[in-house]
C-alpha cells in the first residue's frame, strides 16, 4: 500500500485534534470514520477526507468535467458554467455553509467535488438515452456511474482498482442514487452538499439563461423569488446597468439562500443538541432552507424547467445529441471491436451492454462528437 512521505513536522496538530476543537458534536468526525475498503496507513498531515478530495481532483474523470455541459453547450458561447465550474461553485458554497455550521469541511469538499463526476456527455439528456439503451441491463444513473468510476474504472494502484475512497464519501454518493428512498438517512454533510447544489444551480442557471438571452430578468420576475431579489438589489443600488443588475441578482440569490439556510439549520441544530453524527443523521431534521424559501425555489425551478431547460434552442441541441448517442450505442454494440482494448476485456466481465454504457458515459461532449463523426456518421 501507498506509504506517504513522513517528514517530522514540529507543532503539527493532528486532524483529529483540529476537529475536536473546531467541529460540532453532530459533525462527522474523522475519528469515527469507517475507513476504506482496502486499509491504508495514515498520512502525517492530511486527514482521510482531504486525501479523498485530492484523489478526486487528480482523477481523470474529474478533469473531464471541464468538457461536459451543465445546461448550455459549447456552441452557445463561453460565458456559462461547465460541469466543472458548477462543481467548483457547489464546493465553495457548501464549504461556506459547512464551516458556519461547524460540520466537517474536508468531507463536504470531497463530497461536493465528487457529486457530479458520473455525468455522461450532454448532462441529463445523455443520461436519459443511456438509461433507455440499458433498460434491460439495470438502466443508467449518473450517480451510480460516479461509484463505478471511483470503484472500478479509475486505475491508480497496482493492488486494487478504483480510488479506494473512504466509506463516508462512497456511502454519501450511494445515497444520491435514490433520493426518494424512504429509509434515506444521510450524514448532515451529505445533505448539505445536496442543498448547496440547489443553491448553486438556481443562481447560476438564472445568470447563464439571462446572459445567453433565453429569458430576461423581467420574465423571471414572474416568480416571487426573483421579484424579491430584484427589489432588494434595486433598493441598495439605484444606477445599475443590465449587466451589473444581472450580476447583483445572482450574488443576492446566493447570499440570501445561504443566509436563510444557515439561520434555519443553525437554530434547529442549536436546540436539538445532537450528541454525535449518528443521532443527527437518524433524526427527522433535514438540511435545507425554511419552508417559505423551499416553496419559492420550487416556483423558480418550475419556471426554469419550462422556459429555460425546455427552450427551443436547448431542445434542439438535446435532440441532436440524443440521436447521436443512440447511434453510437448501437454502433458499438454491433462492432465491439471499435471499443478500446481494455473496454473489450471489460465486456467479457460485465457484458457488452454495460461496457458500452460505461465507455460512452466517460466521454466529454467534444470527444463524443469526434468519435461519433469518425465512427458512426454516414
Ligand atoms: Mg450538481
Amino acid at each position: 500500500m501507498d506509504t506517504p512521505n513522513t517528514p517530522e513536522i514540529a507543532g503539527l496538530l493532528t486532524v483529529v485534534q483540529r476537529e475536536s476543537v473546531l467541529l460540532a458534536p453532530y459533525a462527522m468526525h474523522t475519528r469515527d470514520s469507517r475507513g476504506r475498503k482496502f486499509p491504508e496507513s495514515e498520512h502525517p498531515y492530511r486527514g482521510i477526507y482531504q486525501r479523498d478530495r485530492d484523489r478526486i481532483i487528480h482523477s481523470s474523470a474529474y478533469r473531464r468535467l471541464s468538457g461536459k455541459m451543465q445546461v448550455f453547450t459549447g456552441e452557445m458561447g463561453d460565458y456559462h458554467r461547465t460541469r466543472l465550474t458548477h462543481t467548483q461553485e457547489v464546493a465553495s458554497i457548501a464549504r461556506t455553509i459547512g464551516r458556519a455550521l461547524r460540520l466537517n469541511e474536508d468531507l463536504i469538499e470531497a463530497l461536493a467535488l465528487f457529486h457530479d463526476i458520473g455525468h455522461p456527455p450532454f448532462g441529463h439528456a445523455g443520461e436519459d438515452v443511456l438509461n433507455e439503451c440499458l433498460v434491460d441491463h439495470g438502466g443508467f444513473s449518473h450517480n451510480r456511474y460516479g461509484l463505478t468510476l471511483a470503484e472500478e474504472l479509475e486505475i491508480r494502484y497496482t493492488q486494487h482498482r478504483g480510488l479506494n475512497l473512504s466509506h463516508e464519501v462512497l456511502d454519501g454518493q450511494a445515497d444520491r442514487v435514490d433520493k426518494q428512498a424512504e429509509d434515506r438517512k444521510p450524514l448532515l454533510e451529505v445533505q448539505l452538499v445536496d442543498a448547496a447544489d440547489s443553491v448553486t444551480y438556481d443562481a447560476h442557471d438564472v445568470d447563464d439563461a439571462v446572459k445567453l438571452g433565453l429569458v430576461t430578468l423581467e420574465d423571471l420576475s414572474e416568480t416571487q423569488l426573483i421579484r424579491d431579489v430584484i427589489s432588494r438589489v434595486k433598493r441598495r443600488w439605484t444606477d445599475l446597468n443590465d449587466d451589473l443588475l444581472r450580476k447583483a441578482v445572482v450574488k443576492d440569490m446566493i447570499d440570501m439562500q445561504v443566509g436563510n439556510l444557515l439561520q434555519h439549520c443553525g437554530n434547529y441544530l442549536m436546540d436539538a443538541e445532537f450528541d454525535n453524527s449518528e443521532a443527527a443523521r437518524k433524526s427527522d431534521f433535514r438540511v435545507g432552507p425554511d419552508p417559505e424559501l423551499t416553496e419559492a425555489k420550487s416556483e423558480l425551478e418550475r419556471f426554469l424547467y419550462a422556459r429555460v431547460y425546455r427552450h427551443p434552442q436547448i431542445v434542439e441541441v438535446r435532440n441532436v445529441a440524443q440521436s447521436q448517442l443512440r447511434e453510437a450505442f448501437h454502433g458499438f454494440m454491433e462492432k465491439p471491436l471499435l471499443l478500446p482494448r481494455h473496454y473489450q476485456r471489460r465486456a467479457e466481465e460485465i457484458g457488452l451492454h454495460r461496457t458500452v454504457g460505461d465507455y460512452l458515459a466517460g466521454m466529454t461532449d467534444r470527444f463524443f462528437r469526434q468519435q461519433h463523426e469518425r465512427l458512426f456518421s454516414e
